[in-house]
């Protein structure tokens, strides 16, 4: 524990080191100017490695000081503000006693010094408060830190929830859209066209005699079919809220927002002659050498007696009729059929 004394007067020194002997205190530098404890004290925070007190006993009726004021000056600045300061002086008034306190001192001890072994208790007091206020800075900067590294950690939830949720919303044999994300966007695209009374369509997409060809080629190759058919599915339909999903199987859901039966019939051609294009060969197929697909198309303009179920078993019925039709082709739903 190392304390600073600031007192011009050699017989208080004496007496200060005499007491502060007693109490086990050794560790005492002795100021006997305001010049030279400013200097110890680093007060402008010019040197690299100032001197560190646990406490400052200062008398502040030294000749030529204003004793309070250095008091304010030395709890003003940042690094001697938390060491308590504690006041020794002669005849202390009341009102001197108040103003040192208001000024920062911690305690106050008066003059004379005789004997005063009152000191102790005192001065250990206010070395503990400083031990207690430096466990707590500590502790509050172990919890900042804390709090930063949970921040962290946070985001890095955030992100990995983020990635999972991608996870969640892409197949992951085909890289469409997965069933779960199209429903939630599906919901969200019929609420706005409710609003907006646009129209919406769907179309339901099944490859034909898949079983045959997995039976044919293998699951494996059946799965790389698979995904270059949902390839070709997503090339075509390009607008913002177009979105293809792989509905469950070899059956994918396509939705066309603000489309009517006509736009996504065009839709239908241009995904026939790019599956075409792909010329995949399926010898299984009872209609076709090469793999071949069948659509049902429906579309509403959703109001409120509707709803987005209602317009997918259209266009399931009309995927069926395809189905019946002889396949590979695309029917779209109307009431009288
Ligand atoms: P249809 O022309 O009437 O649609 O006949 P289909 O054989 O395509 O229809 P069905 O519903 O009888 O069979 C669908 C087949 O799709 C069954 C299954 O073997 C195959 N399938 C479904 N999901 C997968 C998959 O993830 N990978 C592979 N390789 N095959 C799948
Ligand atoms: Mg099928
Ligand atoms: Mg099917």
């Amino acid at each position: 524990m190392s304390i600073i004394i600031i007192d011009n007067s050699p017989t208080d020194q004496e007496q200060l080191k005499f007491l502060l002997n007693l109490g086990g205190y050794f560790e005492l530098v002795f100021s006997d100017s305001i010049e030279d404890a400013f200097k110890r004290l680093d007060i402008d925070g010019s040197q690299d490695n100032s001197e560190k007190y646990d406490l400052i006993l200062i008398d502040i009726f030294m000749k030529g000081i204003d004793g309070i004021d250095t008091c304010r000056r030395i709890k003003s600045v940042e690094h001697l503000k938390d060491i308590p300061l504690i006041v020794v002086t002669k005849d202390i008034s009341m009102e001197n006693m108040l103003t040192a306190f208001e000024a920062g001192a911690a305690d106050y001890i008066s003059k004379p010094l005789d004997n005063k072994i009152e000191l102790l208790p005192r001065v250990s007091s206010a070395l503990k408060l400083k031990a207690e206020m430096e466990t707590r800075k500590i502790r509050e900067k172990e919890l900042l830190k804390m709090t930063v590294l949970l921040e962290e950690s946070n985001k890095k939830l955030q992100n990995a929830n983020e990635m999972l949720k991608s996870m969640a919303a892409i197949d992951s044999l085909t890289n469409v859209a997965n069933r779960r994300y199209f429903n939630n966007f599906y919901q969200k695209e019929w609420k706005r066209s409710v609003r907006l009374k646009f129209p919406i369509t769907i179309l339901m997409v099944d490859i034909d005699y898949f079983k045959d060809y997995n039976d044919i080629y293998g699951h494996q190759q059946g799965d790389e079919c698979l995904k270059r058919f949902a390839h070709a599915l997503k090339s075509i339909p390009r607008r913002p809220g177009d979105l293809v999903a792989r509905y469950g199987g070899e059956e994918f859901i396509i939705l066309l927002p603000d489309t009517d039966t006509e736009g996504a019939v065009v839709i239908c051609k241009l995904i026939q002659e790019k599956v075409a294009r792909l010329k995949l060969e399926h010898s299984g197929s009872l209609i076709s050498s090469q793999l071949t697909f069948s659509t049902g198309i429906a579309t509403m303009t959703p109001d409120n007696d509707n709803t987005p179920e209602s317009l997918i078993a259209v266009a399931d019925k009309a995927l069926y009729q395809a189905k019946t039709e002889g396949r590979n082709r695309y029917e779209v739903y109307n009431h009288e059929t």
